[in-house]
């Protein structure tokens, strides 16, 4: 049986990542595995923005995926970006098997608030299934309350469920 896949990109928290592991496998009831291997992003940093490029991160995944892989999700605490945008949450490739997904904005930390960690949960794991939507070929949805609706802040994060919306998800099977 394939197994959706987790690789730390630059020393993520262990505790956020086995909590992630646990609940997407739960969410798209699969088995879920934590890579022994890791990713060293300092060849995707962009000395000047203190960035990383998140597609130069997905193009350097593609080694890590093997035979048990149904999707790869790199996992990081660095901060991500595209060239026309001044960040990104996350990026996948349309219609898999790769994507990452980035924590550093996703702390309240970030926004100069007190830790919190469930929070900082419930917002990676939205973004983690958005992320692993898009390889699943799904786009953009207009409900805003569905886990594909785009984000460009937390505050929509906050605004949307863990879940797809019933035509997003008659359109894979996840539960
Ligand atoms: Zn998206
Ligand atoms: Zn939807």
């Amino acid at each position: 049986m394939k197994k959706l896949q987790l690789l730390p990109v630059g020393n993520p928290d262990p505790r956020l990542l086995e909590w992630l592991r646990q609940s997407l496998a739960d969410k798209f009831r699969v088995r879920a595995e934590i890579l022994a291997d890791t990713l060293d992003p300092t060849f995707a940093v962009h000395t000047e923005r203190q960035q990383f490029h998140s597609s130069e991160i997905i193009a350097a995944v593609q080694p890590h995926i093997n035979r048990d892989t149904w999707r790869l999700l790199a996992i990081t605490e660095r901060d991500l970006y595209i060239p026309i945008l001044t960040f990104v949450f996350g990026e996948a490739q349309m219609g898999g098997p790769c994507g990452v997904v980035s924590a550093h904005r996703l702390r309240q930390e970030f926004y100069g608030l007190s830790p919190n960690s469930e929070i900082l949960q419930e917002r990676l794991r939205k973004e983690a299934v958005h992320e692993i939507g898009h390889t699943l070929d799904l786009t953009h949805c207009d409900d805003y309350q569905c886990a594909m609706a785009p984000s460009h802040a937390v505050e929509w994060i906050d605004l949307k469920d863990s879940g797809l919306c019933s035509s997003c998800r008659a359109r894979v099977r996840v539960s």
